[in-house]
């Protein structure tokens, strides 16, 4: 039993009453034998994990994608996922990690390392001779939607070289961009900062580090825990100032919020600050609209626009701010996607032997988008590894919504992905 973790989230597998519904709705069990299905790997298993009792008979608790659809459906609240995460740390713990698990947990690492020669780590990544490789001997499948490194250097670099443009404001709010914004997407940073500008904040970027949920997925329990810990030192300061954290990425701030806590048992006084302060970007700005103080200066955007709430927002539970925020834009035709999931669960989709089974259990969404007609340019979605995949399997191209939103205030232009007169 992986023991220091077992309090918050174990006990509550003697709540299941086997009524089987989260296994009708998990989409991993929908598309593939290899998956028993969450009642069968979370709870029903999870008696076998307990002190004393032989280890798991079973191993499928690997192909759980984590999507967190079963914790959404189940009448009791029965909290599979996690258990099932924590499943995955204890083989971990029990028999090592691969290779390419770890390299797909260091996320940060890989951003930073490739960031020092952005073509030639593109290259490097994205040739078709080393996809064959890296899926015949790393097991990384050599279709998998892969990010591209900036070629326009980092977030980071962007923020300190345009460091006397920036509002100066006696509002205030910290920006938490995660490794995505950092490294691949620096346009997604760009486009808050402006958007959050234009409302008056001015915006703090401190330093900080990768949320650690890579490792969360792939069982790298302790190497998270270092991760938590250091973004705990670098923003609890903040959060007992009062000021707001926000973020662009769905699946940092629900890290920060409450998985890595939950999962880690990291609940002490600073710990709790720090989660009580995250939002998600679009969570924040609808309070702000509520408040009556969010600008509403929009430009008419005429578009078909498919949207899909990615299911690491959904575990929020702050319903769908996003999408309450673009329906305001004049012009915007928005299309909500009911689809589970995209299938590419963070770096699940990644693995050679996993690559078809996102496939499939994103067809739900791809149809989705196919059904909206020819009209469809582009899609909308707040996660960047569900974005890419989404672009992998429609071929149209997908924006964050704060992409749309920068758009809408005339700050940013959607096709070139970069501020207007940048
Ligand atoms: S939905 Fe909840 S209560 Fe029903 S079988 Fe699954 S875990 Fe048990
Ligand atoms: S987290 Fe997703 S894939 Fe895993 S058991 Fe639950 S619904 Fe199925
Ligand atoms: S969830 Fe966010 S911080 Fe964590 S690895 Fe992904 S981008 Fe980085």
């Amino acid at each position: 039993m992986f023991t220091e973790s077992w309090l918050s989230v174990g006990p509550s597998l003697d709540d299941c009453i086997k009524c089987n519904i989260c296994s009708s709705y998990c989409p991993v069990a929908a598309v593939t034998d290899l998956f028993p299905g969450p009642k069968y790997v979370g709870p029903q298993a999870q008696r076998f994990r307990e002190n004393g009792q032989p280890h798991s008979p079973d191993h499928s608790v690997d192909y759980c994608s984590g999507c967190r659809v079963c914790n959404e459906v189940c009448p009791t609240g029965v909290k599979i996922a996690e258990l099932n995460a924590r499943a995955r740390a204890q083989i971990v713990a029990d028999q090592g990690i691969s290779l390419r698990n770890r390299l797909l947990g260091r996320n940060e690492l890989l951003g930073k390392v490739g960031s020092i020669a952005p073509s030639l780590a593109n290259f490097g990544l994205h040739n078709p001779v080393s996809r064959v490789l890296a899926d015949k001997v790393m097991g990384i499948a050599k279709e998998a939607p892969l990010p591209h490194w900036s070629r326009n250097g980092t977030f980071g670099s962007w923020i300190k070289r345009t460091g006397d443009q920036r509002l100066r404001s006696d509002r205030k709010v910290v920006y938490y961009h995660g490794c995505a914004t950092m490294y691949y997407e620096p346009f997604i940073g760009k486009a808050a900062v402006a958007v959050l500008e234009h409302n008056g904040f001015e915006v703090i970027v401190p330093p900080q580090n990768c949320c650690g949920l890579p490792m969360l997925s792939n069982g790298e329990f302790k190497a998270a825990r270092n991760y938590h810990e250091g973004n705990i030192q670098k923003l609890t300061g903040y959060a007992r100032e009062g000021l707001a954290i926000v973020g662009t990425s769905t699946s940092c701030t629900l890290t920060l919020k409450e998985e890595a806590p939950e999962l880690l048992d990291m609940h002490s006084e600073e710990a709790n600050t720090l989660k009580m302060a995250v939002w998600d970007i679009f969570e924040w700005l609808r309070e702000l609209y509520q408040a009556g103080e969010l600008r509403s200066d929009f430009h008419r955007i005429d578009m078909v626009l498919p949207y899909h709430a990615p299911c690491q927002y959904r575990a929020h539970r702050v319903g769908k701010p996003a999408m309450e925020i673009l329906m305001l834009i004049p012009g915007i035709d928005l299309r909500e996607s009911h689809a589970r999931c995209c299938g590419i669960a963070g770096t699940y989709g990644y693995k050679v032997e996993k690559y078809q089974i996102g496939m499939d259990v994103g067809e739900e969404l791809f149809g989705f988008v196919r059904e909206q007609g020819d009209a469809v340019e582009m899609t909308a979605c707040d996660s960047e590894t569900c974005r890419w995949q989404l672009e992998h399997g429609t071929g149209l191209p997908s924006r964050h919504p704060i992409e749309i939103l920068a758009a809408a205030y005339g700050l940013y232009d959607l096709e070139a992905r970069a501020l207007v007169g940048s």
